[in-house]
């Protein structure tokens, strides 16, 4: 069985989101979840974080575990920076400097490391959770971290037997 879930629940776990489709519903467009401007340069120019919608699970989590210990890693090679972390302020109260972003999502096992270094030095690599939506990233994450992983589909199954 599983523990990952009973680690969320430790007051002193730090967990690591990814942005898109971890923390968004990844459903930016008009017809598509892809912002229809999307692999266009125009694209750079659109704001798709304007009217994201809070995830009430995740939502719920965050304002119970306190943003203290929680951070984004999310790849973000549009240059959405700014636009994505006062989405993330004004949805979940995660303060800007808890926010990196990386144009290499093969960096985000180091970002993690790094984050952990300066923020909680020695602290239990069974008291991170990496949460991401992209296999390949969680795979990445199990490989070069020692830190634990989960889908963000853990939210909902926890939510939903509630
Ligand atoms: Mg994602």
């Amino acid at each position: 069985m599983g523990k990952v879930w009973d680690i969320l629940q430790e007051k002193d776990t730090v967990v690591l989101f990814d942005v898109d489709g971890t923390l968004t519903s990844y459903n930016y467009g008009e017809y598509h979840a892809h912002h229809e401007l999307d692999f266009t340069p125009g694209f750079r120019d659109v704001n798709i974080y304007a009217d994201c919608r809070r995830l009430t699970p995740l939502w719920e989590y965050i304002g119970e575990h306190g943003t203290e210990r929680i951070f984004c890693i999310s790849m973000e090679p549009h240059g959405h920076e700014a636009w994505k972390s006062e989405m993330l302020m004004r949805l979940y109260g995660i303060p800007g400097d808890h926010c990196f972003y990386t144009t290499d999502p093969d960096e985000k096992p180091l970002i993690a490391k790094r984050i952990i270094d300066t923020w909680f030095p020695g602290i239990s690599p069974r008291k991170v959770v990496c949460v991401d939506d992209n296999d390949v990233t969680l795979g990445r994450y199990m490989k070069e971290t020692g830190f634990c992983t989960a889908h963000p589909m853990i939210f909902m199954e926890h939510i939903s037997r509630s």
